[in-house]
């Protein structure tokens, strides 16, 4: 008797652990169940795959999807409907939200909540704050928890762990390895007085400048030393501070922004003005460039979006009242795959930085890479397919991009999130699916 399965991927190049093999996919019960599969083989559904790019399931592990929220900027049901049409499986939320997520009780509505209103897997932060401490430790054991995010310089929400001691005190409780943003606060708040509102855009970088983030990076590192804590910095965005990073591998990862990658200063302040405003901020070509060597050394463990919309009349505020973020969760796999194109990275390094990268960093059970028995997550993606982004097909409710305009090669055309096909050809299939992520604790 041959094999039957629930799907089958036929005839695509599968983007393996150990390189890229033409080969076929079968899936049962939402799991892979095997790589190679007898011609004879049969399946409820099969997905011709042919002159496409099969991918391990791509996580964004940084998006602020800002439910409970303003439902008319995102929310959860529209967030991960952007992340299915841009070719995600997981994504992993931040938790300064209105309210934040600090505690079990907001924790456990959320848990409840994904689990009938997402359409790709979430994994879960929990914001640290100086009143929770004592609670992170069991905190950051919940179900579907990636870990403790702690904001080390103010952003939005009202978030905020600045000095040593709560800081030291943060890592002390508990193990796992803690996300930061990590940018000053004493310096940030110090500077204030140099800038006035109406100034150009361009000065939010010279605000919060290089030294904000390096100085902040260095504090938190001698801290983690001192405390055997393991850390992972967001969104560097310093050549400083890659380098200086490179001396901590035994205590810290790190991720780079698409964002950072993809921008640059003084161009997206005086093209797209409070559009292009984010924290930490896009910087010179310099720090683009510095990026992509640490992509390309291995430095960087993990490539986020950073997805944080604002409604488009916050947005057009005078700076500094225009508050900072980008929506980013649509549009990190095109932006991506028009880099691999471009021959900045290969593909098997942007795979590595959007699965194995989170699935090392935050200890991701059962995904990440195309294996046997691991969850049936693929990113299916036509290499050759050339579109340009545009504000029209963003779902995220603010409706707009940084992105618009930009042509791109490189595009995903189909998202499975264990076995389900919740996104073809560009349009969002079946009913909500998602699940949280599984973590080792
Ligand atoms: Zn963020």
């Amino acid at each position: 008797m041959s094999e039957h399965f629930d799907l089958l991927i036929r005839h695509g190049t599968c983007i393996l652990p150990w390189g890229a093999e033409a080969t076929d996919v079968g899936v049962r019960h939402g799991r892979i169940a095997a790589l190679g599969v007898p011609a004879g083989a049969t399946a409820e559904h099969t997905i011709d795959a042919k002159g496409l790019h099969v991918l391990p399931g791509l996580i964004d592990p940084h998006v602020h999807l800002r439910d409970p929220g303003d439902k008319a900027v995102e929310s959860i049901p529209t967030g991960t409907r952007a992340a299915v049409l841009g070719g995600l499986a997981a994504v992993f939320d931040m938790p300064n939200t209105a309210p934040s997520i600090t505690d079990g009780e907001k924790l456990a509505w959320k848990q409840d909540y994904v689990e009938h209103e997402a359409w790709c897997d979430m994994g879960l932060y929990v914001g640290g704050t100086k009143t929770n401490i004592p609670e992170l430790a069991k905190l950051e054991l919940g179900r579907g928890v990636c870990g403790i995010k702690i904001f080390a310089g103010s952003s939005t929400g009202d978030l905020l762990v600045e000095d040593d001691e709560h800081l030291e005190r943060v890592m002390r409780s508990g193990r796992r390895r803690i996300a930061y943003h990590s940018e000053d606060e004493y310096r940030l708040q110090d500077r204030k007085h140099m800038f006035h509102r109406g100034d150009p855009h361009r000065r939010h970088m010279e605000w919060r400048d290089v030294e904000c983030a390096f100085l902040g990076t260095r504090r938190l590192m001698a801290l983690a030393r001192a405390t055997g804590r393991p850390a992972h910095i967001l969104h560097v965005s310093t050549a400083e501070e890659l380098d200086y990073l490179k001396d901590f591998r035994d205590l810290a990862t790190c991720e780079v922004l698409m964002n950072h990658l993809t921008q640059v200063a003084p161009d997206c302040y005086d093209r797209l003005e409070g559009f292009g405003v984010m924290n930490p901020p896009i910087r010179g070509p310099e720090v683009r460039d510095a990026c992509w060597r640490a992509i390309n050394d291995g430095t960087v463990d993990t490539v986020g979006s950073d997805h944080a919309p604002h409604s488009r009349e916050k947005k057009m505020l005078p700076w500094p009242d225009c508050p900072a973020g980008l929506t980013g969760v649509q549009t990190i796999v095109p932006v991506m795959l028009n880099h691999v194109n471009a021959g900045r990275l290969p593909l098997t390094r942007m795979v590595d930085l959007m699965c194995a990268g989170p699935a090392r960093v935050y200890g991701v059970v059962g995904k990440g890479r195309l294996a046997a028995g691991y969850d049936a997550d693929f990113t299916l993606v036509d290499m050759k397919k050339q579109r340009q982004i545009e504000d029209s097909w963003i779902v995220s409710p603010c409706g707009w991009t940084p992105f618009a305009g930009m042509h791109i090669t490189g595009w995903p055309v189909a998202t499975i999130v264990r076995g389900n096909v919740v996104m073809r050809d560009d349009e969002v299939l079946g009913a909500p699916i998602g699940r949280l992520v599984r973590f080792a604790g």
